[in-house]
């Protein structure tokens, strides 16, 4: 995961100031403190001062969290957003100094666990050892559990939240005619997800429909109107295709073609040798035989498809960009026409995947890898139709298969879950079956999360807070020594520029033509995807809808868009401990201000500083204040 930890690099210069305005907040507001916390103020900048370091990405436990989201094994039109789009928060495990551990008695924001100095460790010497000092207590009380790669306040407040959600969803699963659409919706999502009995009865045979048909294929013109029908319901197949914000037209949506088609996480596991990549490559070969036998393939045929699969994905990864090069914009963006695509590719027919996926029409899209294209067209060929419907069967047996019958979904677990992340144990089904309703109706879900989980006066303190950091950072941008004022000047547009998006998008998704039905778990996970994919394809050619969130309501995590320039904090990260609504004002500076200072620091990275404050891709910095930047990025 070494690579993964570069994706995330910041600028040390951009600390110093949101160091200096989150210590001079804490100042402010730290009279209010008292002797209740037993803490002194020294402690309190030292642990912000601490947070906000690690939130630099200095620290490498913090990045493994991150590295845990993008290998998140299960592909989805959602996930198809290209990398660049969103920057994922770091995971301060810091804040592990500001939690307890007494079980929450009930939601979140009545009572969750906050700051206490109960998970100090007074013993440790803070100028020796400050992190055992602030965390000591907390650390030796939260062993890392079993069904988990890996532990922190992060993974605890989410798991807080799913019980929220569990509670939920309990409760609207109970066929009642009077719940409303939305209860019914979750509702009976959550019960299919749940009802493992039928689920184990039907085996694989929900899948049995597509797998015929891809077992009927006879010309490589039906492996495009399988790829378009495995597209619509989010099969991650050979490529991606959706809609995106135009790099350097902020306002548009655009047409994007990108890399695609593997199941390992990134390129790297298909190409790099060295002893543990080419081990981790037998294992997965091993399990892709193993789910090809579950699905009732002879031994030895699913060991040579299992070869194939393997063979084609690492010619897709060969022609794939690495996590690194993809964080430069520039590299990742290459409008042109269709008919340059088709040049690309002569082997496929565009105009006929678009008109089946029901585009509407566009002459202009975005080719993030053009080098990807070449490769795919080398693809199609030089397999036979053979292999390239065994590795669509590969793809669609993989994207379904946590919903399939126990031995589908415990094999799938034992690579993607132990082998690749480190799981111990498959989480329980109700966690899964919450997760799963909330990436496929998170925001019907979410509705309800946020009625019990963030009332309107916890997001107004948030507003206020976050306004208060963005002050503080104009002002440290104003008395940088080694910027000119022209660059200053633009900074601060972009800084006034940033749109705060907190707790809930302000008009909820409509979900009403997404079909649900009870006991159809595969069947519904599909309608909620077509949904999705339906519902991206549709934005190709609109104007940018910003009041859009790329995170459910209850997820606990944040991004900067540096498209859109603005910040989003879903309510499920603005809970205790990162922000409690009971707490002293320095206390959520402490926690979830870091983690604010952290986003706002985002548009000025190495990344999201090529973007300006209207999000386009645009280069505003003077040459000199330029190069003062790369050096100091050093
Ligand atoms: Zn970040």
């Amino acid at each position: 995961m070494a690579l993964l930890v570069a994706r995330d690099p910041q600028p040390q210069q951009m600390l110093g100031p949101i160091h200096v305005a989150l210590l001079e907040l804490a100042r402010r507001h730290s009279h209010i403190l008292g002797d209740a916390l037993q803490i002194g103020l020294r402690q309190i900048h030292k642990a912000l001062l601490l947070a906000t370091i690690r939130a630099a990405g200095l620290a490498l436990e913090t990045h493994s969290c991150h590295a845990l989201i993008i290998a998140n094994p299960r592909p989805s039109a959602r996930d198809k957003l290209k990398d660049v789009r969103l920057i994922l928060l770091l995971p301060l495990v810091t804040i592990g100094a500001l939690a307890q551990t007494a079980p929450a008695p009930a939601g979140p924001a009545s009572a969750g666990p906050g700051f206490s100095t109960a998970n100090m460790d007074m013993s440790a010497n803070p100028c020796l050892d400050f992190y055992q000092y602030a965390c000591g207590t907390w650390m030796a009380n939260n062993p890392i559990p079993a069904d988990q790669p890996a532990w922190g306040t992060f993974n605890a407040l989410a798991d807080r939240n799913l019980a929220v959600l569990r509670g939920i969803l309990e409760k609207t699963s109970v066929d009642d005619p009077k719940r409303s659409p939305v209860e019914q919706k979750i509702g009976d999502f959550y019960a299919s997800c749940m009802d493992e009995p039928a689920i184990n009865k039907l085996g694989a045979t929900p899948l049995e429909p597509e797998l015929k048909r891809i077992g009927a294929i006879q010309s490589k013109d039906a492996i495009l109107d399988a790829l378009v029908r495995l597209h619509r319901t989010g099969v991650d197949a050979l490529f991606n295709f959706s809609s995106e914000p135009d790099a350097k037209d902020s306002m548009r949506m655009i047409a994007g073609a990108d890399q695609g088609g593997l199941s390992l996480p990134d390129r790297d596991y298909y190409l790099k040798d060295d002893p543990k990549s080419v081990k981790l490559r037998e294992q997965y070969v091993a399990h892709v035989q193993k789910m090809l036998e579950l699905l009732g393939e002879a031994p030895a045929l699913a060991s040579a498809d299992a070869q194939v699969v393997l063979r084609i994905e690492t010619a897709l990864a060969k022609g794939s960009l690495d996590l690194v090069s993809r964080r430069d914009p520039n590299q990742v963006y290459h409008k042109m026409s269709v008919k340059q695509l088709a040049a690309l590719s002569p082997s496929f027919d565009w105009p006929k995947y678009f008109a089946g996926l029901g585009t509407p029409s566009f002459t202009d899209l975005d080719v993030s890898v053009p080098e990807f294209f070449k490769t795919l067209d080398a693809v199609l060929k030089n397999t036979s139709i053979a292999d390239l419907k065994t590795y669509l069967r590969w793809h669609v047996l993989h994207s379904e298969a946590f919903l399939l019958a126990k031995a589908f979904v415990d094999e799938n677990f034992k690579f993607f879950g132990q082998t690749l992340t480190g799981s111990q144990e498959l989480e329980p089904r109700w966690k899964r079956c919450v997760k799963a309703t909330d990436h496929d109706l998170g925001f019907a879900l979410g509705q309800k999360y946020v009625e019990q989980a963030f009332p309107p006066e916890a997001k107004a303190r948030v507003l206020t807070m976050v306004k208060e950091i963005e002050q503080m950072l104009g002002d440290d941008v104003q008395s940088l020594d080694w910027m000119t004022p022209a660059t200053k000047q633009q900074a601060l547009v972009k800084l006034r520029g940033v749109t705060d998006k907190i707790g809930y998008p302000d008009k909820w998704r409509d979900y009403s033509s997404v079909k649900i039905v009870r006991g159809q778990a595969v069947g519904d996970d599909q309608s909620a995807t077509e949904f999705e994919v339906h519902r991206q394809l549709n934005k190709i050619g609109q104007p940018v809808d910003r009041s859009e969130w790329g995170m459910t309501p209850p997820t606990v995590n944040a991004y900067y868009n540096p498209q859109e320039n603005n910040i989003n904090f879903p309510a499920g990260i603005l809970q205790p401990p990162f922000f409690d609504n009971r707490m002293d004002a320095a206390v959520n500076y402490g926690a979830i201000g870091a983690v604010m200072g952290h986003e706002l620091t985002h548009g000025f990275d190495d990344e999201g500083r090529q973007f300006d404050a209207q999000g386009n891709l645009r280069d505003w910095w003077t040459p000199e204040d330029a190069k003062e930047f790369e050096k100091r990025a050093e």
